[in-house]
């Protein structure tokens, strides 16, 4: 374990392996370090993948990843305690290849994506926690591990180690979490035979739906629910800021229990037998929240440098789309006959801020604030949204007109005219 790589890669999640992958196909001389029993085991998602950012890293990988269903379908539901209000988008565009979605297992896929590192001449060291990363002066020049005589050293260490990012912390480069940054979200896999995930949800062959959730069933703590169809399972699920579960003493499991029992929800359910339980923190700061990202010798990538993209549910695809900047960053310099010196790795941080995924962050960098702030959100707009549908549609005797007035006083009456101005001006600002 004494050699010196050209870089080292932290963690075999999504980050990471988008990371090593590109190193190791453009012949630099990688070692990977994940402390799970392989890669996969110790992670969680929901788990859509976004096609876009895997095709950019290994063009074909259609041919063998281990996909469940391309989803042709996308609901949002507003909940009240016992209705929603919603939005379908269903396109037969989307049911055409190559698919621009897909539900996965996130360990059968992050198997086959280390499977794929190693195809392309990585070495990665499963069973392996990285315990410090070894620093010259400020220059990180390598890692510790908890094996025997386990320093390892390299030209650039990437960390690539999730959320917690231990490392980043104990080596400042990043504070403390913040509970008011991460959600904590749990998730359920309900399995049920094929014929009847697809009947329910009016696909086939191996077409899906995504029903996104937000509403009631997070009692007004900012969070939202997700139900996705695979192959032969449901995945359903809830998160919300870990500040809030804190203030409401409230428990995730309750929450997804009280969620699962939604008259909208139960019938999906029924007869599932539910076989996975899981529960993991998602940084969902947002851009307010992205610490230093480089620095002498060493890159954050993924989830460990707070790259979600909350209001679209993107995690994977900003962490695969950070660990391939990341290493195109190494290897121009190299090309250059440059140093991981922090001068030269502000390239990685040029590359992030002209791709999707810092102007994605930025574009919503004030949403959530607001939305933390103003929990009727989540609460309040879902019941008279709610109401004001049950209103309209329930046909008695009451005239329209009457009923837009009912259902405009009922507005004015919950928020204020001010409040209801304040309001959209909020939204405005959080979407911008
Ligand atoms: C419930 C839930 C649902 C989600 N749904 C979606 C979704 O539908 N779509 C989407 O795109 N994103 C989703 N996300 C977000 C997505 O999962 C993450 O953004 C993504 O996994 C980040 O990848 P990563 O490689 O940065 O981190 P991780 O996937 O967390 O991988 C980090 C790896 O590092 C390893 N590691 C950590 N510390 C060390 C150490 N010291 N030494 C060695 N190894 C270490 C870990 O074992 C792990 O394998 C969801 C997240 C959750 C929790």
């Amino acid at each position: 374990m004494a050699e010196k790589f050209d870089a080292i890669v932290v963690g075999a999640g999504p980050s990471g392996n988008a990371a090593a992958y590109t190193l190791a196909k453009a012949g630099r001389k990688v070692l990977q370090l994940e402390r799970g029993e392989y890669a996969g085991s110790k992670n969680v998602q929901g788990a859509i993948l976004y096609a876009d950012a895997l095709e950019r890293i290994i063009p074909d990988f259609r041919e063998d990843a281990p996909l469940e269903r391309h989803l042709i379908e996308q609901r949002m539901w507003v909940l009240d305690d016992e209705s929603f209000i919603g939005t379908n988008y269903r396109s037969d565009e989307f049911n055409r290849p190559p698919y621009n979605r897909y539900t996965i297992i996130r360990a059968q896929f992050d198997k086959w994506f280390a499977q794929k590192v190693q195809e392309a001449g990585a070495l990665l060291i499963c069973e392996t926690t990285v315990s410090d990363l070894l620093m010259d002066g400020k220059r990180v020049i390598g890692v510790r591990t908890d094996r025997l005589g386990g320093s390892v050293y390299a030209d650039v260490v990437i960390l690539a180690d999730g959320v917690n990012s231990m490392l980043a912390r104990k080596a400042g480069f990043r504070p403390e979490l913040d509970p008011g940054d991460v959600a904590l979200a749990v998730k359920e896999i309900h399995f049920l035979p094929q014929e009847t995930v697809e009947s329910r949800f009016n696909v086939s062959g191996d077409a899906g739906v995504v029903i996104e959730m937000v509403g009631k069933i997070t009692k007004g703590m900012m969070g939202t629910g997700f139900l996705y169809t695979n192959k032969e399972s449901l995945t359903v699920g809830v998160g919300c800021m870990l500040s809030d579960f804190k203030k409401q003493q409230c428990s995730p499991y309750q929450l997804l229990e009280e969620m699962k029992a939604h008259p909208a929800i139960r019938p999906l359910l029924e007869g599932g037998e539910m076989k996975e339980y899981a529960a993991h923190l998602i940084p969902e700061g947002g851009y307010n929240a992205i610490p230093q990202i480089y620095g002498d010798g060493w890159m954050i990538v993924g989830d460990s440098g707070m790259f979600v993209n909350a209001v679209h549910r993107e995690g994977s695809n900003l962490a695969m789309t950070s660990g391939r900047l990341a290493a195109e960053t190494v290897i121009e310099l190299a090309a250059a006959g440059k140093a991981c010196s922090a001068r030269n790795l502000a390239l990685y941080r040029q590359k992030l801020d002209d791709s999707f995924v810092m102007k994605d962050l930025k574009k919503y960098r004030n949403m959530p604030d607001i939305f933390h702030r103003n929990p009727h959100f989540f609460t309040t707009y879902p019941e008279l949204l709610n109401q004001a549908a049950h209103t309209m549609l329930r046909v008695d005797g009451v005239d329209k007109k009457e009923k837009e007035r009912e259902i405009r006083s009922s507005f004015t009456r919950k928020r204020s005219l001010l409040g209801l101005m304040g309001d959209a001006y909020k939204m405005w600002r959080a979407f911008e």
